[in-house]
């Protein structure tokens, strides 16, 4: 393993919490990826060392992995006529070279400044046109960089950028309710809200000339979603979003995370993943019994009963889906139960499957 002590004439790092922890703690010394972009090194610094000792998690599955990242840190890619893919392995934005200039959707911080060197490898333009998927700073926190351009955003995401005042996340110029069409030059960015799913004003980036759709932090393609969801506000709209997306005409999905770009199929994985850890977190709420936690809990605190009993459900919906995923989407075993627990969360909160927590006899 290599050491987290900064080599001598190494570039000035961040100060992390321990480099061992974090990687075991994302999964990456399993996935074989750089962990640059996350802790703020270079990829080729952050290269996992092949003996490092095995990891507690599965293996990866080939369909999870993507393009080597470059030792720049950053991979761009024209993906179709002038739209280009950006990522750092554990991110992903796009941008559209334009007659007008550059049309940029989301700045991810871990990209951060590599941003701007990537789009001056493929145009001398600048960004004159700059969207906001959602307000999330880990997909948005470098917006600062397109200083000068017109920004564009959904309504709740500037009430929501209001809040909370960032300066590297600068409000939108322009805000729309259901519906914009970005016009760029020839070319056209159809930004859709379909109510909130991830995060309140969450949108759908469709480009219809060039078949792409870009909804962020939705569907993972080769991978289950990131905890709890993906972090999700609203349960029963993430639940709805891929069929949503699937509505669209694209070839091509941009997620926001991790390794590979997506395809319609990656939706329709997804939807399969999500869809059996329901039925089985619904069939845990219904068959769990909660007499099994007394036992092991002080019966004086209801808390402490009920995190036993929503662990218990969660981990019994959990073990029955995980042995059926580790093998096709990464991170199966990393984030089933998370997701698992927040399904039952939903279930019971959103769609009033309560068990024996419902209506009294
Ligand atoms: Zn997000």
């Amino acid at each position: 393993m290599t050491s987290s002590t900064p080599e001598p004439g190494s570039p000035a790092r961040r100060p992390l919490l321990t480099r061992r922890n974090l990687l075991a703690a994302t999964g990456l010394t399993a996935a074989g990826m750089s962990a640059g972009p996350l802790l703020g090194w270079g990829a080729a610094q952050a290269a996992v060392s092949p003996d490092c000792p095995p990891g507690t998690t599965a293996p990866v599955p080939p369909t999870a992995r993507g393009p080597a990242i470059p030792a720049s840190g950053y991979l761009v890619e024209e993906i179709a006529d002038r739209v280009y893919w950006l990522t750092d392995g554990l991110y992903q934005m796009i941008f559209v070279t334009t007659a007008e200039g550059v049309v940029a959707v989301d700045a991810p911080p871990t990209i951060g400044k590599n941003i701007l060197r990537a789009i001056a490898t493929v145009t001398n333009s600048r960004v004159t046109h700059a969207i906001y998927s959602h307000h999330h700073a880990d997909h948005t926190g470098a917006m600062i960089l397109f200083q000068g351009a017109r920004f564009y955003a959904h309504m709740e995401v500037a009430d929501l950028l209001r809040q909370t005042n960032d300066p590297n996340r600068p409000l939108p110029d322009v805000t729309f309710d259901r519906h914009l069409a970005v016009h760029a030059g020839e070319d056209v960015l159809d930004l859709t809200y379909h109510g909130p799913n991830h995060s309140p004003g969450n949108i759908f980036i469709n480009l219809p000339a060039q078949r792409v759709l870009m909804l962020v932090d939705v569907v993972f393609p080769g991978w289950v979603p990131f905890a709890y969801l993906a972090e999700s506000q609203n349960i029963p709209g993430w639940l709805e979003a891929p069929a949503q997306a699937l509505r669209y005409p694209f070839d091509t999905y941009i997620g926001g995370h991790l390794t590979r770009l997506g395809t319609r199929d990656d939706v329709l994985i997804q939807q399969e993943y999500v869809a059996e850890l329901t039925a089985q977190a619904a069939s845990a709420i219904a068959t769990f019994n909660p007499a099994s936690v007394y036992q092991s809990v002080d019966p004086t605190n209801p808390w402490a009963i009920f995190r036993a009993y929503l662990d218990g459900v969660a981990s019994q919906a959990a073990s029955a889906v995980i042995p059926n995923w580790v093998d096709r989407l990464g991170g199966a075993d990393v984030y089933t139960l998370p997701n698992a627990y927040q399904l039952v969360e939903s279930l019971r909160i959103d769609y009033g499957q309560l068990g024996p927590f419902g209506i009294h006899p």
